[in-house]
């Protein structure tokens, strides 16, 4: 059986037939002649068709694409029963926390926020919980959940999983391997790796829950255009290559983050002295990842500044792209929300050198 590495390039291509294309091309329609495969675009293309396959391959299960990673999240929570009970982590990536409080206000959802590095707090709050949604590292705090004890304890409770993967990609983590029944990403971050495109992904093991949910995605709608899955499949191609770069970067600056005069604390599973380490070296099976945060020394002012004094490095929001970006989170009132510390930096680690890389983050620091 071939690798994920071998996968990830060689799966979702048109027939091996001579005259063939060798990249699925865009497919530039919005509906199809009666009598084929595809009736109408709300089913998919040809191009949508070709991303879900190669990352089905790749995590060993059935893939589904959306318009964005937020497209995904809204879609499960949909099917979920008036009522439904989910289990949420409280410093979640801000999107889902603010779509799940949204819900519990319009009395849709009754949502049961806990911090999910806690593995008893979490098991406790999944007892009569319909679904637990799991996020591994958390954006941005890098916090790390067990996610096979909490899958286990969820599913004898009778809740569903379900795991943004977001941050360790299909190369560091693969939590279907660790019982998770979905697992998501945002597509616009690392998958698709050059911050061009916005775009979702979910895959399951689970046949009954594929149908049910490709069914929802269909009916309401929310597919990727087909421009965004053939940019995200030729991201998807070359994933292995700049994780493997972009996360031995990653490595190499917290130790160095970690020794700065300026920087009070580095959040970086890598780093021995992490405190999600131990269970991020059991799960994170390709790697910890090229996400990264640091709280500098003083308030966000400091850290204002730091931010403000990068030059290599782009001041934007997002991740995963082949550049490197850093913002202070805490300056978006969601984020406040759930708690970031106001002196947290998020760094998305890219593929530069990574002396040019540390040069510029040295200068920035050294600049409060
Ligand atoms: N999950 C995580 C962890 C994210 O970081 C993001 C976006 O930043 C999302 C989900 C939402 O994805 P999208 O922006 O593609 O809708």
């Amino acid at each position: 059986m071939l690798r994920p590495e071998s996968l990830a390039v060689s799966a979702g291509r048109p027939p091996h037939q001579p005259g063939q294309p060798v990249n699925t091309p865009i497919s530039m329609t919005s509906t199809f002649r009666h009598d084929g495969d595809v009736a109408y675009v709300r089913d998919g293309d040809d191009t949508i068709h070709a991303f879900e396959e190669a990352l089905g391959a790749v995590e060993r299960g059935q893939a589904l694409g959306f318009s964005s990673g937020m497209a995904v999240v809204a879609t499960i929570l949909e099917g979920l029963p008036n009522g439904a009970v989910v289990v949420a982590p409280s410093n979640a990536y801000f999107g889902v926390a603010e779509m799940l409080r949204q819900k519990a206000a319009l009395g849709r959802l009754t949502v049961r926020f806990c911090d999910v590095a806690d593995t008893d707090e979490t098991v406790e709050a999944s007892s009569g919980a319909d679904l637990v949604w799991l996020e591994s590292p958390l954006n941005p705090t890098m916090a790390i959940c067990d996610i096979e004890a909490l899958t286990a304890a969820a599913h004898r409770a009778g809740a569903k999983v379900v795991c943004d993967n977001t941050f360790a990609t299909s190369v560091c983590q693969q939590p279907l391997n660790l019982g998770v029944d979905v697992v998501m990403h945002s597509v616009t971050k690392f998958i698709a790796g050059h911050s061009d495109t916005l775009m979702g992904a979910l895959v399951t093991r689970n046949d009954e829950l594929f149908e049910e949910l490709s069914a929802r995605r269909g009916l309401y709608g929310p597919l990727p255009s087909s421009m965004s899955s053939f940019l995200a499949l030729r991201g998807l191609r070359t994933l292995y290559l700049r994780m493997e770069r972009a996360q031995a970067s990653a490595g190499a600056l917290a130790e160095r983050l970690a020794l700065h005069r300026n920087v009070q604390r580095v959040r970086y599973p890598g780093l021995v002295t992490d405190p999600g380490h131990a269970r991020a070296a059991r799960q994170m099976t390709g790697g910890f990842g090229a996400m990264l945060a640091f709280d500098v020394v003083g308030d966000h002012v400091a850290a204002e500044r730091v931010s403000a004094s990068v030059e290599l490095i782009t001041g934007a929001t997002s991740l995963g792209g082949v550049e490197t970006l850093m913002e202070r989170r805490a300056r978006y009132v969601g984020e406040q929300k759930v708690g970031t510390p106001p002196n947290l930096l998020r760094l998305s680690v890219g593929i530069e050198h990574v002396d040019d890389l540390w040069a510029d983050l040295d200068q920035a620091l050294n600049s409060i």
